[in-house]
């Protein structure tokens, strides 16, 4: 993996959200390819433990929230209780084609596509799926995007 994006990130949080970020992966209908890239954050290679982001089990516990999949009918309810319950300033990234656009998907009678109709998005992380490399990088431009948000005061 790339040693020096995960020196950076951990030195971004801790500039900026004072040394740990906590995130809530919310899976909306994926197939899961993005789901397993996310996954192997947490694994021994990647291990972003150590650059100070962790997985939450709760969303009232959570920085941001990485969605993979497009929005399926079902799970609308999900992703907006889920968003509803994350305190601010509710740092979203939709990671992977169906989660900006609805992908191989499409928005059909049973998908309604893209996040950012439910939602508002900091950071859209393409690829189908995207490299673990890509989401940390998602991850810096968040963080980046945030800071910028903190200094207008809104
Ligand atoms: S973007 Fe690709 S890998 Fe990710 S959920 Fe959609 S089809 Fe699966």
């Amino acid at each position: 993996m790339n040693e020096e994006l995960g020196k950076d990130m951990k030195a971004r949080i801790t500039k900026v959200l004072g040394g740990s970020l906590h995130i809530r992966h919310v899976d909306t209908g994926s197939c899961n390819g993005c789901d397993f890239e996310m996954g192997a954050l947490s694994n021994p290679i990647y291990d972003i433990s150590r650059f100070g982001v962790s997985f939450s089990a709760s969303p009232r516990q959570a920085d941001m929230l990485m969605v993979t999949g497009g929005v399926t009918r079902a799970l609308q309810k999900a992703l907006l209780r889920t968003y509803a319950a994350v305190p601010n300033p509710k740092i979203v990234l939709a990671v992977g084609a169906c989660a900006i656009g609805g992908g191989v998907f499409g928005e059909t009678y049973a998908n309604a596509g893209g996040i950012d109709q439910f939602v508002p998005v900091y950071v859209y992380i393409p690829g189908c799926p995207p490299r673990p490399e890509a989401l940390m990088q998602g991850i810096l431009s968040a963080i980046d995007k945030y800071e910028e948000v903190l200094k207008r005061g809104n």
